[in-house]
């Protein structure tokens, strides 16, 4: 028997209509190069979207074709996030932070057509020109420097485009809309394309109550980049509520974060935990007797924040809850559109104690619907979800990529079933509650046991000394491996490695476990998403030795 049901493509075209009609009034905010601070209603950003795809279509744009960005945080960007897809186009967003090589090399992989790119990033623009040429490069003059001649002028095809005339894209819903490559830390960096379908089905669970919560009221700060899994998809569902967007732009140091959150204070931000432990590190510091900063920030209570794309420690987690500011951890990938679990208080939480409910925002979460999440051992079966057995995560839904572009489907990747291989280690407890130990690549295997480094620098974070931390394996030939802790201390601070371990045996770790080197650092190296690179570190510390002594004694 057929369904009764109408059969309407889902489609990002849906949302941008229904901005345009019933949230004309609200406000989209950039930060500027200069620091000013730039206002769109909802309305302006409907009809320069629309113009912007009816400029593609006529610079020739066929359904399919990639348009790259590369751009900061802002109005504009907004507009290719939608803009793109309704002219039948593909946005790829390219990471700003990358080597030059490696853009070139992604864009060519990707065959970008078009390039819509942020005046101030042409410098890195033509570092890699010669590696992919590009029919046409618009310039967006976010700092409002002229465009050069030879260039297309992005508010220049604008203003010739007329919004009133133009007509979707002819699309399915499966048809790709967006398109982002891994950041390539664990290999040649990969192409992740996703539909109206999936981008979609992914806004709506996203925005569900107990995750982003979206409500028509909120002020929404995106300081995870629009290049990093498409900002982890809030822009689509911030044009879905039509809620009011504060767009950091380019400044995204802690004191330029502070001082946006003044004017414009949010009530919901989102970003990986590096950006939010400086943030809260200079935010204390400046209430200190005799700081030039006194006074001058307030941190905007009440606001959720959404931090992800690594561990979150819960020392940072009770940081911000001393202010009001509560944190909700997610995981997920590029791959994962990207939201897989989300930590928040279920039901069953409801009585539980304030350590407990820090314990739990401190896990990955809870899958979140249309998400099939299972943990295979290293013989192959499920794991039980018991809060110890630990495996490598695989999932399964319909905004989970099936494959890569362009790439054989890689066996590495995907399981044979077809779900994909996150490569991250976890245990599952009995409330769904997804545990990370680490990435496959990070386990320290010391013994033929298992040590996790998420767990060692956690605990790490939690000394009142310390500024970051990160544990890697080094080489050790009696154990295999052993953790090498790398730690930066705050200013004026001098612990040593003994209070360390002390530290981490009332944190309850075993005597084995602990580090047997610390090595005291200025800063853990960032990857290009901002999040710790353990791969840097492994090489710096490649050649030390970790002291001869038994790790069990
Ligand atoms: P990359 O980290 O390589 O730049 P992604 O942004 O796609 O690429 O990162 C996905 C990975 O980030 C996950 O596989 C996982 O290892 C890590 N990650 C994301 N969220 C969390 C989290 N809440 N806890 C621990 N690790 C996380």
């Amino acid at each position: 028997m057929d369904s009764t049901m109408m059969n309407v493509p889902l489609s990002l075209n849906h949302l941008l209509e229904r901005a345009g009609r019933l949230f004309a009034d609200n406000e989209i905010v950039s930060r500027l190069p200069d620091k000013t601070l730039r206002l769109h209603s909802f309305g302006a950003y409907y009809r320069r979207t629309r113009a912007l795809a009816s400029a593609l279509q006529r610079l020739g744009l066929k359904k399919g074709d990639r348009v790259a960005t590369l751009c900061w945080n802002h109005h504009a960007h907004l507009e290719c996030y939608f803009g793109i897809p309704a002219a039948g186009g593909v946005m790829h967003t390219l990471n700003l932070r990358l080597a030059p090589d490696e853009i070139g090399w992604i864009a060519g992989n990707a065959g970008d057509r078009f390039l819509v790119i942020d005046d101030v990033l042409l410098p890195l623009y033509r570092q890699f020109a010669h590696l992919h040429r590009f029919e046409k490069v618009i310039v967006f003059a976010f700092s409002g420097a002229p465009v050069p001649a030879e260039m297309t002028d992005y508010e220049a095809l604008l203003a010739n485009a007329d919004p009133d005339n133009f007509e979707y894209a002819p699309h399915h819903e499966d048809d790709p809309v967006a398109m982002c490559y891994t950041s390539g830390t664990t290999g040649r960096p990969k192409g992740v394309v996703y539909s109206h379908r999936s981008t979609i089905l992914h806004t709506l669970v996203a925005s569900l109550g107990d995750f982003w919560g979206l409500r028509g009221t909120d002020v929404v700060l995106p300081v995870t980049p629009m290049f990093h899994a498409n900002s982890w998809g809030i822009p689509y569902g911030a044009v879905m509520m039509g809620v009011k967007l504060v767009f950091p732009g380019q400044h995204l140091h802690p004191d330029d974060l502070l001082d946006l959150m003044q004017l414009e204070p949010p009530t919901l931000s989102l970003g990986v935990p590096t950006i939010w432990m400086s943030l809260i590190q200079t935010f204390d510091a400046a209430q200190a007797e005799g700081s030039p900063n006194k006074g001058r920030w307030k941190l905007p209570a009440g606001m959720r924040s959404l931090v992800g794309g690594a561990a979150v420690p819960e020392a940072l987690i009770r940081a911000f809850d001393k202010h009001g500011i509560w944190i909700l951890q997610g995981w997920g990938m590029t791959e994962t559109s990207p939201v897989c679990t989300i930590s928040y208080p279920r039901a069953e939480l409801r009585d539980a104690s304030a350590d407990e409910r820090y314990r739990r925002a401190a896990m990955a979460g809870v899958p979140v619907p249309l998400v099939d999440l299972r943990v295979r051992s290293d013989e192959g079966g499920d794991q039980p979800w018991d809060g110890e057995s630990v495996g490598e995560i695989q999932v399964r839904g319909p905004f989970i990529t099936g494959r890569y572009h362009d790439v054989p489907v890689d066996v590495e990747k995907f399981a044979p079933d077809g779900w994909l291989r996150t490569g991250d280690v976890a245990s599952v407890d009995s409330l769904g509650f997804v545990k990370i130990t680490d990435r496959t690549k990070d386990l320290i295997k010391s013994g033929g046991e298992w040590i996790s480094s998420v767990d060692l620098e956690n605990a790490i974070m939690a000394h009142p000394s310390v500024a970051e931390a990160a544990v890697i394996a080094v080489p050790d030939e009696k154990w295999s491996e052993r953790p090498l802790a790398c730690v930066v201390l705050k200013p004026g601070q001098s612990t040593d490695a003994a209070e360390f371990n002390a530290h981490l045996l009332r944190h309850s770790f075993a005597r084995w476990q602990l580090p047997d080197r610390y090595e005291f650092i200025d800063a853990v190296p960032r990857t290009s998403t901002g999040k710790f690179w353990k791969m840097k570190l492994r090489e710096r510390f490649a050649g030390v030795s970790v002291p001869a002594r038994s790790p069990t004694a």
